[in-house]
């Protein structure tokens, strides 16, 4: 099998990928993208992006996404549809890493920028299935305008949920909070907010059997796992809060993660623990996980693989 030797890979077309595609064909790093199962990433399944800086009126997350890939292209960013099946990294300073694409053709990259994001996880259930983008949504701060003065509800018991529970309380009359213990593992202090708001319904030992309506929202059919008695809740919205799974699996064994798996940075900058790898956007960050965060960190990306190529000369 013949090798493609190349300075620089982004792996994953999401914000974080194509900002790191941008500025590293403009520092003549003549990146190839691999964009992943998903190109464009998570916004894509988003509608409106309406706090993306730049955009007065808004704009749709699919719309954003192409955008940014001609951005890229029209330096040189060689975008391919295609998934990184196996990675072989070299722990040497200098050392070139060995990726494996769609099991079949190989790359050698001096310098690899990690971008593959972090995937929402959903409840499972065919009519949450259905109801995306139709009212279901695992992102209060990028959904939760629409639903300005209606009642919606989390699913959802940690930070995240008791988070966007709070934000959501500021806009919707009313927020069911749907918790499946019989408390929330969120913070102390995460949970004395949601208290605090008189507008926030906790529905404990509850788990969602059914999204109620045909192509949006119209409710959601609960049962209490104690005493397994079902309520029907009016909603237009419903918010899944139940935790991201950060895209990392082909790296386990090689980078350093976190419990939860997402990849370890070093202080303020995209290094990963090995030398020309370095990670951006929601595979490194459960924190803030915002579309101009992500793109914050893909130039990071493109800026730490440009000096590091530097300092080999
Ligand atoms: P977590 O894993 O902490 O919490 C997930 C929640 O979803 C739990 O309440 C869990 O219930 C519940 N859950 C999981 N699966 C299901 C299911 N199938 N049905 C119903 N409920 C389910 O995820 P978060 O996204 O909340 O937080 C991730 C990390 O990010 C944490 O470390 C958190 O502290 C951090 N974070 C910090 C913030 C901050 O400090 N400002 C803000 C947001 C996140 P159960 O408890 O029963 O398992």
């Amino acid at each position: 099998m013949s090798i493609e030797k190349i300075k620089t890979l982004i792996i994953g077309s999401g914000p974080a990928g194509y900002t790191a595609a941008i500025y590293a064909s403009r520092a003549d790093l003549k990146p190839v993208l691999y964009t992943g199962m998903e190109p464009g990433g998570q916004l894509t399944t988003t509608t409106e992006v309406d706090n993306f800086p730049g955009y007065p009126e808004g704009v749709e997350g699919p719309t954003m996404m192409v955008e940014l890939q001609k951005q890229a292209e029209r330096f040189g960013t060689d975008v391919r549809i295609g998934m990184v099946s196996e990675v072989k990294l070299n722990n040497k300073i200098g050392g070139k890493h060995i990726v494996k694409i769609d099991n079949d053709k190989a790359i050698e990259a001096e310098t690899i920028i990690i971008s593959t994001g972090a995937s929402a996880k959903y409840l499972g259930l065919p009519s949450e299935e259905r109801l995306k983008g139709g009212g279901v949504s695992a992102c209060a701060v990028c959904d939760g305008f629409f639903y300005k003065g209606q009642d919606v509800a989390i699913v959802g018991g940690g930070d995240t949920a008791a988070e966007e529970a709070t934000y959501l309380s500021n806009i919707c009359s009313r927020v069911t909070m749907i918790v499946r213990k019989g408390e929330m593992r969120a913070s102390k202090a995460m949970q004395h907010r949601v208290h605090a708001r008189d507008n926030i319904v906790l529905k404990y030992f509850s788990e969602i059997e059914e999204v109620l309506g045909e192509t949006v929202v119209e409710g959601v059919r609960i049962i209490n796992n104690k005493t397994l008695e079902k309520e029907v809740i009016k909603v237009s919205g419903l918010f899944i809060a139940i935790g991201h799974k950060p895209n990392t699996e082909i790296f386990k064994g090689q980078l350093d993660m976190d419990d939860a798996g997402y990849i370890i940075t070093k202080g303020k900058t995209t290094h990963t623990n090995y030398p020309g790898v370095f990670a951006s956007g929601d595979v490194q960050d459960k924190e803030y996980r915002q579309a101009v965060t992500a793109a914050g960190t893909g130039c990071m990306a493109a800026l730490d693989a440009e000096r590091y190529l530097a300092s080999l000369t």
